[in-house]
């Protein structure tokens, strides 16, 4: 089946009482058992649902995985990936990315008995002076939050294939839609399902999905175990957004790359990063290995932090918050903001500038959002 499909039809699991068209949500803690030392397919919410394991099934299918695991939140399911290390351990993580991955990563994973790298991959020579023969994990995200730099995935994952490293890949921003990781060689894919892969800005989810065996069984093991598991009626609002995923992607990709096309061209602006546009650096490899750009994108005002709190203070459609991947847009301030968990010196080295903004392009029409984008530079 091809995407579109997949995204109605990816769980095989059916309603075999009532032939329920939707799956439903399979609202209870516990199943009773069919016999003394008989369990049915379910026992205990927390081991496995029914609302779960259609949204599991949906997207291992998207992502092209064999196997899918839903969390609590995108950081659960980093948590849970996160916990397949141990003491003494290396990890090598892409120094440009999530403000919360690095937090957890530098302020728990860290503090654990596990020496954590963060390394520049853009650069393969630095990815390979960073081995070690520790070296366990290798954690990239692209392209990367908030500032749309991109990794060549094909080429880290062939490098970390060759000395038996687990790589991991956060597909957040494309979402299986324009991107799939497994297919390039990583080994787990990660979601946060509360931006695009959910879409209405009404759940915090995660996600993770595999093709190894052995993966399976150990990220199985840990999401019992460690108990990160999200409820069913979560469960079926994610899957109810699955269903116009397609619909939902090709709609916030139009948008924002218009929007960031008339950016760049606006004399208040000073530079615009987005992947899709031929002046952004990487954008051959985007053309090569994304099907498209996804939704979220930033831009530098000219000027600094005021000129850039002068025109957050001016939208007035566009919402002022943290967050992307829904379907209203959403503007906000990476330094003060979503990169905040990140110490000072982190965000200035990786380019997280005071002028900096980043926008989550909805799929209202274009014209309402550029002339929300205009009167707000205007007023700069
Ligand atoms: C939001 C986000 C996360 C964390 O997910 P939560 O659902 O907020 O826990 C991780 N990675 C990326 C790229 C994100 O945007």
């Amino acid at each position: 089946m091809r995407f579109e499909t997949l995204a109605i039809h990816g769980s095989r699991t059916r309603d075999t009482l009532y032939g329920a068209v939707m799956t439903p949500i399979y609202q209870t803690s516990t199943f009773a058992f069919r016999g003394v030392n008989q369990p049915g397919p379910f026992d205990y919410s927390r081991s496995g649902n029914p609302t779960r394991k259609a949204l599991e099934e949906a997207l291992a299918a998207l992502e092209g995985g064999t196997e899918g695991f839903a969390f609590a939140t995108g950081m659960a399911a980093e948590t849970c990936v996160l916990e397949l290390l141990r003491s003494g351990d290396h990890v090598i993580v892409h120094d440009d990315l999530y403000g919360g991955t690095w937090r957890l990563l530098a302020e728990v994973t860290a503090r654990h008995g596990v020496a954590v790298d963060f390394v520049n991959l853009r650069d393969l020579d630095a990815l390979r002076a960073a081995l070690r023969p520790a070296t366990r994990l290798l954690w990239t995200e692209t392209p990367t939050n908030p500032l749309m730099n991109l990794l060549d995935l094909r080429a880290v994952a062939d490098v970390a294939r060759a000395r038996d490293i687990i790589t991991v890949c956060d597909n957040t921003f494309l979402s299986p839609c324009f991107q799939r990781p497994l297919e390039m060689g990583i080994d787990i894919v990660l979601h946060s399902t509360t931006k695009y892969i959910n879409g209405h800005s009404d759940v915090v989810g995660g996600a993770a999905v595999v093709r190894r065996r052995d993966l399976a069984e150990r990220l199985k093991f840990l999401q019992n175990a460690l108990g990160l598991c999200p409820g069913p009626q979560d469960c079926f609002l994610v899957l109810r957004g699955i269903k116009t995923l397609p619909l939902r992607m090709a709609a916030h990709n139009a948008n924002a790359l218009e929007l960031a096309r008339r950016l760049e061209a606006h004399p208040r602006v000073e530079r615009v990063l987005h992947p899709g546009l031929e002046s952004h650096p990487q954008h051959a490899l985007a053309l090569r290995q994304m099907t498209g750009f996804g939704g979220t994108f930033s831009f530098r005002v000219r000027g600094g932090q005021e000129e850039a709190f002068r025109l957050l203070s001016a939208v007035k459609l566009i919402t002022l918050a943290e967050s992307l991947g829904g379907v209203e847009s959403l503007i906000e301030h990476p330094w003060t903001m979503t990169h905040l968990s990140m110490p000072e010196a982190a965000r200035e080295k990786a380019g997280i500038t005071r002028n900096l903004i980043r926008l989550s392009s909805g799929i209202e029409h274009i014209e309402d959002l550029w002339k929300d984008l205009e009167q707000a530079l205007a007023a700069v």
